[in-house]
């Protein structure tokens, strides 16, 4: 008889997970506490006639192997690239734009030295980023007590890191232990180039870019592509929910049952054995394997009978590391903002980017750690509708705004503050697009802590737990469990807790998958 799986959490790498299992003939339903399946990568409509990506909101690391291996495209997700990536505002009314193909001329306005230290760089770039995507499809070698499977682990990697060139493994390593603030320092001398690729390295990360060891975050956001383009992010025409929805059909194809607003309570043990889970309504669902979708966190410290995790777990996860200061807007606009000062062809279809330097960057971040927030916060807006007009009425656009450094440590008190953190935020906008607040007829808020309570993002971190250096790959979300399995026979985790860690790219599922099928 076919194995019975539940997953807990319909998010897209439990999608991801299902799909896989289903098509290898297990029996799979997955149980979602919110009413819609993608946890954060959903489209919904937030006021009426205007819907929006509410939580992730461009594509770029969805994995192609993913994408082909489910179908993805022949279930009708359509994705496009940007045609501006970037655009940052300057406070002296010039601007940065990133264009592909023509970000030579652009660097050469600010810097000529810079020309060939970008060359240099995207050269680094371009060597380590096959590593790094090699590495994303492992399951990580267990570290403690390795198998054979796990010294061949080892052994793939340590060939691959030896292909580098020696200045290219310097520069890997160099990412992994210093700042993304120094790295950039050290290369470049304009420091809106500067602010391009340091914003990648505090984007969910709630951290100054001088903040050792912040360089992978930073890389983690350049290992993506948009249809073969390394490095370019895209929209998903219908937002980010259309990756779940694609995801859906597949799975649907093998037989997966989904439940929405079907919330676990309890994962079911007997003799450290999985038996099955009990949902908040008061019901159970037997299950040979139940594979967690969700934070681990959430997983050790509320689903597992406190009593059979050990002691050692438990303190480990009560100090995992939670919290990406991020707070996300999303808003019906009746217009388009205008930037007065220097434009290019397209910009407002760029990920427009307010923190045009690292010292900007590290200011916000040193003003949330005093009080909360800034009241010049990093912020990045998109306004998807320009691409895709089912999004908003005729004549109308909705706008993601993106911002970072918003203290997770105010937990509930957001509740009470978060209309000041949005006027700090509208006004930044305001700084750059003169009359913006005048456009807006409706906006949805989500704090850290609207992020926790809504989508059980702990701490609002979007990425399931901090992407440091302590935290990643043979550590993620712990020694011991960084190979998909849990230590009660029959529970996995496949979520963005899991290794290689958050972004909708759907390879936690996959690997968990694999793992499970193994
Ligand atoms: C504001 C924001 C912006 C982001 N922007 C981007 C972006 O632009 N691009 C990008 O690639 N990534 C982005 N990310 C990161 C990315 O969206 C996430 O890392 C990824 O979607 C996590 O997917 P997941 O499937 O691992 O988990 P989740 O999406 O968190 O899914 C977990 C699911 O489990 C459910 N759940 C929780 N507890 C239970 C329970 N007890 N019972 C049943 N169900 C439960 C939740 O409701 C949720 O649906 C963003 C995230 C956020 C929050």
């Amino acid at each position: 008889m076919a194995k019975k799986v539940v997953i807990i959490g319909g998010g897209h790498n439990g999608l991801v997970c299902a799909a896989y299992l289903a098509r290898a003939g297990k029996q799979v339903t997955v149980l979602e506490k919110r009413h819609v399946l993608g946890g954060a990568a959903v489209t919904e409509e937030f006021y009426p006639g205007f819907r929006n990506s509410v939580c992730s909101y461009t594509v770029s690391l969805l994995n192609p192997k993913v994408i082909s291996e489910l179908n993805l495209y022949q279930h009708g997700l359509k994705i496009i690239p940007r045609a501006v990536n970037n655009f940052l505002p300057l406070p002296d009314g010039d601007s940065f734009a990133s264009i592909t193909g023509v970000l030579d001329e652009e660097v050469r306005r600010f810097s000529n030295r810079d020309v060939q230290a970008l060359h240099d760089y995207e050269a680094n770039i371009a060597a380590v980023v096959p590593v790094i995507k090699e590495l994303m499809l492992m399951t990580p070698p267990a570290l403690n007590g390795a198998g054979l499977s796990d010294y061949f682990g080892l052994f793939r990697l340590s060939r691959r890191f030896s292909k580098l060139d020696r200045k290219q493994q310097q520069f890997l390593l160099t990412l992994f232990v210093r700042s993304a603030g120094e790295v950039l320092d050290d290369q470049y001398e304009t420091p809106a180039l500067k602010a391009l690729f340091g914003f990648d390295a505090i984007v969910g990360n709630y951290a100054s870019p001088y903040m050792p060891g912040n360089g992978y975050n930073l890389l983690h956001h350049l290992i993506g592509e948009v249809h073969g383009e390394s490095g370019r992010w895209g929209h998903a025409i219908g937002g980010m929910g259309a990756i779940s929805d694609a995801i859906v059909a597949e799975g649907k194809k093998y037989g997966v049952r989904y439940h929405t607003n079907c919330a676990v309570s309890e994962v079911l043990l007997e003799n450290k054995h999985v038996r099955g889970v009990a949902t908040s309504d008061g019901a159970t669902h037997d299950a040979d394997i139940v594979v967690a979708g969700i934070n681990p966190v959430l997983l050790f410290t509320h689903l597992l009978d406190q009593d059979e995790v050990p002691e050692e777990w438990l303190s480990h996860f009560r100090q995992y590391k939670c919290g990406s200061g991020a707070f996300r807007l999303n808003l019906a606009l009746n217009g388009l903002p205008e930037f007065p000062g220097r434009k290019v062809q397209d910009y407002l279809t760029a990920g427009i980017i307010l923190g045009s330097s690292l010292n900007y960057m590290d200011a916000a971040w040193q003003s949330a750690r005093s009080q909360g927030w800034s009241d010049e916060p990093v912020v990045e807006m998109l306004i998807p509708s320009l691409v895709d007009d089912s999004l908003a009425p005729d004549g109308c656009h909705v706008a993601s705004l993106f911002c970072q450094h918003f203290s997770p440590d105010l937990k509930s008190d957001w509740d009470t503050k978060k209309e000041q953190a949005v006027t700090a935020i509208l006004e930044t906008v305001e700084a750059s697009f003169p009359g913006f607040r005048s456009l807006i007829e409706a906006q949805q808020v989500l704090s850290p802590w609207d992020l926790e309570q809504e989508f059980g993002l702990v701490g609002g971190d979007i990425f399931h737990g901090r992407m440091s250096p302590e935290q990643l790959f043979s550590v993620r979300p712990a020694l011991g469990l960084a190979q998909y399995a849990l230590p009660f026979k029959g529970l996995y985790l496949c979520g963005s807790g899991a290794h290689p860690g958050g972004g909708v790219s759907g390879l936690p599922g996959h690997n968990a998958a694999r793992q499970i099928l193994a």
